[in-house]
């Protein structure tokens, strides 16, 4: 803390416009991931200002204890109306963390009220090795990352990591391995939750729609329940409006945030389908006793359905496959050209995420050569924080292209001027 509060210059943002960042000295900087991958929209977009503003002047908060808005209740129709089949039932959380603690819960409990006795005990997860499903004790739980994770080890709920395939060859021979540690302890497991298809926190790590396929079948087959963490990969990150269409697969739980209220204040869901709900019924202490403050509070859930509105009438999602095009090819560049090679390994890209691993003797989260190219992007006008040694951009979707462009040539630009320092 000491070196970050002494020696960095943080930049000082006074606005942001689209995709934008202004500093106090007047200058703008290109946000190369959309302030943490919610910015989906770009920054200050017209109508989700004006949207929060309308709202703000009828009603800014009130809870949902035996209350309903028409905001909450509409935004709920509206988002289950374009959710993977089934996923009806919507339940409001205040972040990405929050939805994934509740939905963990409600498995848990759905199992703890089963009339078959067997079942109540499920309570324990699988979660994949590298995985991030936010900060709080449970989310942190299910997640992988040792940085975020070792020194609470001993306060942390119990949960069974399991290797990603890190290539198409090894998808049959991860599953594999799955499909024994499931054959063991189905008895005691709850759930299995993924970031289906890609695994962002850990380094924009992708893998194949096929196991996400394979989870499905074999949650079937074992009554457990299959949890998507959607709350960097939904709202069209990869293309499609979830990455669970990439797979053809619905899940049991599907939890959103980041790109659900387009970044402009911290709102998340977690859907399920109707069985579940069946499942809280027959007296009081069956409920689902889970409420935070702002659970769907009324401002966050306005600007959330304008920002359905968004995706309808700007067509966002079909202006995905033009800028993933040059996405690809300047991360693809980066693996090819003689400079940039020497220090650029598996570069990869899938709808708008562009990422590439660079080389250095350091690794994993605290590695610096990201870093490094980080200082490189910023004094030629972009925002490129890295992810350890993985570099990456996830800009808004709808990012200008002349904006993309300049964004790629800094990446690129940045990357060659390291790899110029690494010669040997
Ligand atoms: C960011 C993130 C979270 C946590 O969301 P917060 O809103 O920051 O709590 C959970 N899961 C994934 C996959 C994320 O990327």
């Amino acid at each position: 803390m000491g070196e970050y509060r002494y020696q960095q210059n943080p930049l000082v943002v006074v606005k942001a416009e689209g995709p934008y960042l202004e500093l106090a000295d007047g200058t703008r900087i290109l946000d190369g991931n959309g302030s943490w991958w919610v910015s989906t929209l770009g920054h200050n977009h017209p109508r989700l200002v004006a949207a929060l503003c309308t709202q703000a002047q009828k009603m800014c908060h009130c809870s949902l204890a035996d209350i309903t808005h028409e905001p909450a209740a509409l935004l709920a129709q509206e988002i289950s109306a374009i959710a993977p089949h089934g996923l009806d039932q919507v339940f409001y959380t205040d972040n990405g963390s929050t939805a994934v603690e509740a939905a963990v819960k409600m498995a848990v409990q759905f199992f703890a009220q089963e009339p078959n006795f067997a079942a109540r005990k499920k309570m324990r997860f699988v979660a994949l090795d590298g995985a991030f499903h936010g900060d709080t004790v449970g989310a942190s739980s299910l997640g992988s990352i040792d940085v975020f994770r070792k020194i609470f080890a001993g306060l942390l709920f119990d949960c069974i990591h399991i290797p990603v395939p890190s290539h198409a060859t090894q998808t049959y021979s991860a599953f594999e391995a799955l499909t024994q540690i499931v054959t063991q302890h189905h008895h005691e497991l709850a759930g299995i939750v993924v970031e289906p298809v890609v695994q962002g926190a850990s380094g924009m790590r992708m893998y194949d729609p096929m196991y996400v396929r394979n989870l499905r079948e074999l949650c079937d087959r074992y009554n457990m329940f299959l949890i998507f963490d959607e709350v960097f990969t939904g709202y069209g990150r990869l293309g499609t409006m979830w990455a669970s269409e990439l797979a053809n697969v619905v899940p049991d739980f599907m939890c959103v945030a980041k790109g659900f209220s387009g970044g402009v204040l911290p709102m998340g869901a977690v859907l399920t389908h109707r069985h579940v709900l069946n499942g809280f019924n027959g007296g009081r202490e069956h409920a689902f006793l889970y409420g935070h403050s702002f659970c769907g509070n009324p401002l966050g859930a306005a600007v959330a359905r304008e920002v359905l509105a968004i995706y309808r009438d700007e067509q966002v999602l079909a202006g995905i496959p033009e800028r993933h095009a040059r996405i690809q090819s300047m991360f693809q560049q980066l693996q090819q050209s003689p400079i940039t090679s020497r220090i650029v390994q598996n570069t990869r890209s899938l709808g708008m995420i562009g990422a590439a691993d660079l080389s250095d003797t350091t690794s994993g989260y605290t590695a610096t050569i990201g870093w490094d190219v980080y200082h490189e992007a910023r004094t030629r006008g972009a925002y490129l924080r890295p992810l350890g040694n993985t570099i990456y951009v996830s800009p808004a979707l709808n990012i200008p292209l002349s904006s993309l462009d300049q964004l790629l040539n800094i990446v690129y630009e940045s990357v060659e001027s390291v790899a110029k320092r690494y010669v040997t």
